[in-house]
């Protein structure tokens, strides 16, 4: 049956800034490895009669992630108090924005199993996380470590039309949170968190279907099997003709069955009492220092696929080239140098991450790119083989050593002289003498055993191409 019905999705994102302090007080924002209760004070615990501090460093953040998602930094903005009563909320509201987002009408160019899409956002603001509450059958617990710390929250428009639109424009917005150090974005560690809604309509249609809301996912892959199993059900009830039986209401997921299930209706819109946060001055930002932060924004993961892609270099390897800020910042680096991205992309995806996956402890901030530059270039300039290249690559990195150097005191140079390569080929050819009769009256494939051999004699240190030409000569 051809698909009558489209799926609409929108997305809120919460991402937590990685500012030395929280939001609105002293007390530090990295609280991962703590015990609990460990970063607390009067401010983020709500007594009474204390007051609030804006962060600069944490506006700062949330302006910049605003700027790297194409949004309009507002020159006014303002906080507002949202009310609601839960445990771990100890002054009874948030510290949000309402009316006036530090940031507006954005746009995210994603690439999207290699094509290039693009995303609207339609308001990015700051507030401050609540704490965690842990429940168990007689009591619950609570640790206000996480309360003050300070999000972003961004909502997109309803622009999503898949399951894997959505995938790759949160691993997009991973990427740039990282690379340009706003947030760790870590989604199980509650450092990114996504609330995802969702509804169908027959194709052509303009107005949205009723929606359904996902709340808190903290994986790409429990998203993605959530949209997939909600849309799938959204689809048979309308094809059931029981359009009615989809209700606006939160879901939860499950994902050891991959279902989603009733959590919540949707009853009266709550009504949160929004008004101006009294304690707090308004966020006043200039032209001048709007144009600056913009300039701070560096090339972004989308595009450099794109011209990667330019480059040659497949669609899986482009992508895993941007997945790390570190290996992408050495992949750059020696490109520019090697002048070739698709050698320097297979060593870098190579040699270079399989020595990282054995080697856990080793960080790249330590390697000296310079020397994988040098290391390309010898086997360019036919110095060294490929196979000698991955011999000495190890101790390379690990020492932090020239190549040059590891080769000159291994002797391990290719050797191009044409007349000691021609000498080991006649002895090849002359040990091999059964071998030339059956080559001459026309088993062909033994070409490669013979340049096997010279190989083999020569300890991998003879330039195959010189190899090549000379027994062709040799045989003829
Ligand atoms: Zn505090």
């Amino acid at each position: 049956m051809t698909q009558k019905y489209e799926p609409v999705i929108g997305l809120e994102i919460h991402a937590r800034l990685k500012s030395k302090t929280k939001m609105f007080c002293a007390c530090s924002n990295n609280t991962w490895k703590s015990e609990p209760n460990e970063h607390t004070c009067p401010i983020c615990m709500g007594f009474p009669g204390s007051l609030p501090t804006i962060n600069k460093e944490a506006v700062y953040l949330g302006r910049k992630m605003g700027a790297a998602l194409g949004c309009e930094i507002k020159k006014f903005s303002k906080f507002d108090r949202k009310s609601y009563f839960y445990p771990d909320l100890p002054l009874g509201f948030q510290t949000s924005q309402f009316d006036e987002p530090v940031c507006e009408h954005g746009n995210l160019q994603v690439i999207v199993s290699g094509e290039k899409k693009s995303f609207r956002i339609n308001r990015l603001h700051l507030e401050n996380d609540a704490g965690k509450s842990t429940h168990s059958a007689h009591n619950s617990l609570l640790d206000w470590n996480r309360a003050g710390s300070p999000l972003a929250e961004m909502v997109t428009e309803a622009d999503f039309r898949s399951p894997t639109d959505v995938s790759a424009f949160l691993k997009e917005v991973q990427r740039i949170l990282r690379l340009l150090d706003i947030s760790d974005a870590d989604m199980d560690k509650g450092m990114m968190r996504c609330d995802v809604n969702v509804s169908i309509r027959p194709f052509g249609q303009e107005k949205f279907g009723t929606k359904v809301e996902m709340k808190n996912m903290n994986s790409f892959r429990n998203i993605e099997k959530a949209l997939e199993f909600e849309i799938d059900r959204q689809t048979k009830l309308c094809n059931a003709g029981k359009k009615d039986e989809i209700v606006q209401e939160t879901r939860g997921f499950n994902p050891d069955t991959g279902k989603t299930f009733s959590q919540r209706s949707k009853e009266e819109a709550m009504d949160y009492r929004y008004f101006p946060e009294p304690d707090l001055p308004p966020l006043i930002i200039t032209q001048e220092e709007i144009d600056a932060l913009q300039k701070e924004i560096p090339e972004l993961p989308s595009s450099k696929i794109l011209r990667y892609l330019d480059a040659g270099i497949g669609i899986a390897e482009a992508d895993a080239l941007v997945n790390d800020k570190y290996v992408n910042a050495v992949f750059e680096f020696v490109s520019e140098k090697t002048e070739d991205m698709k050698i320097t992309s297979n060593w870098v995806l190579g040699a270079l991450s399989k020595y990282l996956n054995d080697n856990l402890e080793y960080s790249l901030v330590n390697f000296n790119p310079e020397n994988l530059v040098i290391l390309i270039q010898l086997i360019q300039n036919n110095k060294i083989s490929n196979k000698i290249a991955n011999q000495i690559f190890d101790e390379m990195i690990s020492e932090n050593k020239n190549p040059e150097e590891i080769v000159e005191a291994k002797g391990l140079a290719q050797e191009s002289d044409t007349g000691a390569i021609e000498i080991i080929c006649k002895e090849v050819l002359e040990e091999k003498s059964d071998l030339v009769e059956a080559y001459k009256s026309g088993k062909d494939k033994l070409f490669g055993a013979f340049v096997g051999q010279v190989m083999k004699k020569s300890k991998g240190k003879a330039n195959p191409q010189v190899v090549n030409e000379l027994l062709k000569k040799l045989l003829s």
